[in-house]
């Protein structure tokens, strides 16, 4: 069959009861990248615009609590937001760092080690600045039948990304998180490098 008529699936599904209430967790597979990704939806109705974060992979921020950037925070935000509004939904996408993977982002941290900011590393080792695609998310809205949104965010480009891909933007609701002694410069980075909407930075 080819690849690009197969459509995102929902491959698993159960309840989630969480710190921040009980979600369903679904399972998305994608034929577009080939990898999983995870959705948590609150509540049992949608009701557009429905709030969503879409949220990258950090392993070392989420599961290991880095300093280096704002990623985990992000998350807790994000999932408290969720957890107080009737309905809403988070959709975690496999892409770590940015798209380039945990190793290329640890050979980062490396390079950052030496002055690079994280632009300058990830062009170092032959990457793109920002390598996300937010292509999946939008098939994961759409396969929910959600098309209007309010989105947790401070990036630009994923507005932009996720309203060519048809997904119409009601709200943008900022998501920023105060800076620490050590990502302060990578914040700055994404302030001033990949225009990220940042007043505290
Ligand atoms: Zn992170």
């Amino acid at each position: 069959m080819n690849n690009t008529k197969q459509t995102i699936v929902n491959i698993a599904s159960a309840a989630l009861p969480t710190t921040y209430g009980v979600f369903q967790i679904r399972i998305y597979k994608s034929p577009e990248d080939g990898l999983e990704h995870v959705v948590l939806i609150k509540g049992k109705k949608i009701k557009e615009p429905i709030l969503v974060r879409i949220h990258s992979e950090c392993l070392t921020g989420e599961v290991f609590t880095s300093l280096r950037c704002d990623c985990r925070d992000q998350l807790i935000k994000s999932l408290t937001e969720i957890s107080k509004a009737k309905s809403g939904i988070l959709i975690y996408l496999n892409q770590e760092g940015r798209g380039i993977g945990l190793t290329n982002k640890i050979k980062a941290y490396a390079l950052q080690e030496n002055g690079l900011d994280t632009v300058e590393a990830n062009e170092q080792l032959g990457f793109a600045t920002d390598l996300r695609s937010f292509k999946v998310a939008a098939q994961i809205l759409k396969k929910l039948k959600i098309c209007k949104i309010n989105i947790l965010t401070n990036n630009p480009d994923k507005i932009t990304q996720l309203e060519n891909f048809g997904i119409q933007i009601n709200k943008t609701i900022p998501l920023e998180i105060k800076p620490n002694l050590i990502d302060i410069r990578y914040l700055k980075t994404k302030k001033y490098k990949m225009g990220h909407k940042l007043k505290l930075v």
